[in-house]
């Protein structure tokens, strides 16, 4: 059996397959792609053939327009596809809809690319699959102790709490475009709120693609349909810039939120003058990542784009081998 590192290796293009000849969510513009999910750091414009869920291929067109990608293989989840005497599978990665973990099987050799991922539960995406392997490629976001991110439901608690008390403001809710809003969004319906809930324009896109690939999301506005008198009081959930440029000028006195796991750290509340942070995370924190690397039953793990050295350490005192994959060119934008 090939040793993992014998036929997937770290070249400038990104992640690179060597008997199958193709990059996995590759940094610059290739022939051959696997891509794991829509964000824009993992899929990018301009590739020859891509394969990928059907939802990241559909996120990618309407983000990147619908000739970005020449031709592309959609690959439901489970299903097997063989290239160039590579068995190609994808499994839920539950970070967002249509995020996948890459499974590569070379001559009995198993590679777990896991992309971005989370362990809890999110109703607007299938749940994270544990798969063991012989290596496993980890993201280490949040790979410090320090980071263990509450419970959902208990933020989305704070946030009704904070608009029961303040029935006079609008509560302006920065979030991801792709994933974390719509996340938001569902949390806020399994915790019975009904209001309509108002967007701004690049989430109202986003959000009308989940509905069309199936996910409920109730009774959804445009922000430019509204006038003052209607927002007060209500939820706007708007991407994270936008609610610090022009564009937040038109409501008065709103209570800035902000969804994202590094509400943690309190300074970087502070700094982006958000009133109501709310941790809420689409990667996994420290426990999710060491429970993960353990249950995958790797002998090797390789860390890529964040805080390598502690999910290393940890792995080194489970006896796992373990090392940091240097990769550049993913950013923590989509927190
Ligand atoms: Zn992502």
């Amino acid at each position: 059996m090939p040793k993992p590192e014998t036929w997937l290796k770290v070249t400038s293009n990104g992640l690179f397959c060597v008997p199958g000849d193709f990059y996995l969510d590759p940094i610059k513009t290739v022939s051959k792609a696997i891509v794991t999910h829509g964000h824009a750091d993992h899929a990018r414009p301009g590739h020859e053939a891509v394969i990928a869920t059907p939802e990241t291929i559909e996120i990618a067109k309407m983000r990147m327009g619908i000739n970005t990608w020449k031709t592309t293989q959609p690959l439901k989840y489970g299903r097997n596809f063989k290239f160039n005497g590579v068995d190609i599978s994808l499994e839920p990665a539950g970070h967002v809809i249509g995020s996948a973990q890459v499974v590569l099987t070379y001559k009995g050799s198993r590679v777990v690319v896991s992309g971005d991922y989370k362990r809890r539960q999110d109703p607007t995406c299938d749940q994270f699959k544990v798969i063991q392997c012989d290596a496993f490629i980890t993201e280490a976001t949040f790979a410090l102790p320090v980071f263990r991110h509450p419970d959902d439901h208990t933020e989305i608690k704070k946030l009704l709490a904070s608009l029961k008390r303040n029935p006079d403001r609008t509560h302006l809710l920065g979030a991801y475009a792709l994933g974390k809003a719509q996340r938001v969004i569902a949390l806020l319906r399994e915790a019975e709120y009904q209001n309509p809930i108002f967007l701004h324009g690049a989430i109202n896109k986003v959000c009308d693609l989940y509905k069309k690939l199936g996910v409920p999301l109730g009774e959804l506005k445009s922000v430019s349909q509204a006038n003052k008198k209607d927002l007060t009081g209500q939820i706007v959930i708007a991407p994270p810039s936008a609610t610090r440029d022009r564009w937040s000028r038109r409501f008065t006195n709103p209570i800035i939120c902000f969804a994202s796991g590094w509400m943690q750290i309190r300074q970087r509340a502070r700094q982006r003058g958000v009133e109501l942070p709310l941790i809420i995370s689409d990667h996994a924190d420290w426990d999710e990542l060491t429970q993960t690397v353990v249950e995958v039953e790797a002998p090797d793990i390789w860390v890529t784009h964040g805080r390598e050295e502690a999910l290393i350490h940890y792995a080194e005192t489970k006896g796992i081998r373990a090392r940091a994959l240097s990769m550049i060119g993913y950013e923590e934008q989509h927190e």
